[in-house]
């Protein structure tokens, strides 16, 4: 009895599966049909905008494309898909600017991913959707981008030359106004400080009234002032005393006496620098 159940069931499932598959079929045979008839309908064939087949650069109606061979599409690249070779040149102002020389892209290579794209600062590369790529060898697929020829840089405006002009001679007037000053500052005699002692005899001469006088006297008494300068030694480095030795300093300036003081200090100031002499060696 068992197995006559097993017989219906099964074969209902069987004919529950064969109308499916029948409707599936019958679906597909009313249908549109949408065979492209490619190469034929090259002319009119529909392929999506955002199709990435190639990458190009953009050119202007005056074939110019906005690469400033900065290099950012090169880095960015995540495959080495991209090579740039730049050149100088001289501009008309007399400076040096880099240019594209040869720009290189290996289709073979590229992923398609468009960080090239979207990281170029001056939006000069676009995909393009150009899908018949095709070739029999790989090294066809490497294509230089800037293929057209290059334009001559462009003459400066009058209000460019005007302006370079301006430019060059305020640059130049401030060149010599610093040479200027530097010439003044060098020829400029450093000041010199008399004592008070000179400072009589100079007032003294003053008070003659004579400028011959007064100039030689001056004149003297500078040089002396300046010899003076030159000769004297210079000022002792100045001796730190550590703690054990202002304690005794100070036990010595409680006495209250100046000879004791002075001999203290000066025995205090030579072990200390006896000991920094030994540090330092
Ligand atoms: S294509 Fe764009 S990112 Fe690449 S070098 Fe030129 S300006 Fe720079
Ligand atoms: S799309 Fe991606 S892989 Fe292709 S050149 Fe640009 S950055 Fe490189």
């Amino acid at each position: 009895m068992g197995s006559i159940k097993d017989y219906f069931s099964g074969l209902g499932k069987g004919v529950t599966s064969l109308v499916k598959g029948l409707q599936v079929t019958g679906k597909e045979f009313v249908t549109p049909k949408i065979t492209e008839k490619y190469p034929d309908n090259r002319e009119d064939m529909h392929i999506a905008q955002r199709f990435r087949a190639t990458l190009q650069f953009i050119y202007d109606n005056e074939g110019n494309h906005k690469c400033i061979a900065c290099g950012t599409c090169e880095r960015n690249c995540p495959n080495g898909t991209i090579s740039i070779e730049t050149k100088m040149v001289d501009t008309w102002d007399g400076k040096k600017k880099k240019k594209l020389d040869r720009y290189t892209y290996d289709l073979g290579s590229c992923t398609f991913c468009q960080l090239c794209v979207q990281t170029c600062p001056t939006n000069a590369l676009e995909f393009s959707n150009d899908f018949e790529q095709a070739v029999f060898t790989r090294s066809k697929l490497v294509k230089q981008l800037n293929y057209l020829p290059e334009k001559p840089e462009p003459k400066p405006t009058p209000e460019q030359i005007a302006k370079f002009e301006a430019e060059k001679q305020a640059k130049l007037e401030a060149a010599k106004a610093a040479a200027a000053k530097k010439a003044a500052a060098a020829e400029a005699p450093a000041t010199i400080e008399l004592d008070e002692k000179a400072k009589k005899a100079l007032a003294a001469a003053e008070a003659t009234g004579d400028p011959e006088k007064i100039a030689k006297v001056r004149a003297a008494l500078e040089k002396a002032a300046k010899l003076k300068a030159a000769q004297a030694p210079a000022a002792p480095a100045a001796i730190e005393l550590d703690e054990k030795a202002k304690k005794a300093l100070a036990a010595a300036e409680a006495t209250g006496d100046p000879e004791k003081i002075a001999k203290v200090k000066a025995a205090l100031e030579k072990a200390a620098k006896l000991k920094a002499e030994k540090g330092n060696a």
